[in-house]
């Protein structure tokens, strides 16, 4: 069997082309992995994920990661159907474990205005962690809006919406294996 990967796709009838291959995301993760392996060492990190969109990146981060570590996730709402942010985050899971005194690294799928990162480094804060650090795969420098700290990121991308390795449109193409962006109008 070989991995959905095609340079194209439809989804909810808008046309989609690939931007981040397979080799290209699997690269720039294991970097990430050993630079966290390095910093991390002696510390034992637990990742939070936040779902549902960082759940492929954070399992194929955490497969480049050679130091004990642990996990657990949160939840927050999602764009729903649309492509754009709400404004608004609602916090749909707890984190279960314990956070205080341990080294936190929040994982994120993608950090557009910055609004769910400013929330969850605010609230995660306030469980008194002995470190708190961020790392998102994807960066839409230019539409973030929110002051926020971001410690690893591993593509900066255009503001254009984005899909595939977890990341959703209307729930579809979270099983792509690349990274897929909106193609502009005058490309169709
Ligand atoms: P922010 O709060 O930074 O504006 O948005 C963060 C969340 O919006 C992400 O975790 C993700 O769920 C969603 N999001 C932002 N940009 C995109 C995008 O281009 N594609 C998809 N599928 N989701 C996005």
């Amino acid at each position: 069997m070989d991995l959905y990967q095609p340079e194209y796709v439809n989804i909810n009838g808008e046309k989609f082309r690939v931007y981040l291959t397979h080799e290209e995301i699997q690269q720039r993760i294991r970097q990430l992995g050993d630079q966290l392996s390095h910093e991390f060492k002696d510390k034992k990190p637990i990742f939070i994920g936040v779902l549902n969109g960082a759940y492929i990146f954070l399992a194929d981060l955490m497969r480049y990661v050679t130091i004990p570590c642990e996990v657990d996730f949160l939840k927050l709402s999602s764009y729903g159907d649309e492509k754009v942010s709400s404004g608004q985050v609602k916090q749909l899971k707890e984190i279960d474990a314990n956070l205080k005194g341990r080294h936190v690294i929040l994982v994120e799928d993608i950090v557009d205005t910055g609004l769910s990162m400013k929330y969850l480094v605010d609230k995660v804060g306030e469980l008194k962690p002995a470190s708190l650090s961020v790392i998102t795969m994807l960066h839409k420098s230019d539409a973030t809006k929110y002051n926020v700290q971001i410690d690893y990121v591993g593509f900066k991308i255009p503001d254009l919406f984005v899909l595939g390795y977890g990341l959703d449109y209307a729930q579809e193409g979270r099983n792509l294996a690349q990274i897929y962006i909106l193609q502009e109008k005058e490309e169709n």
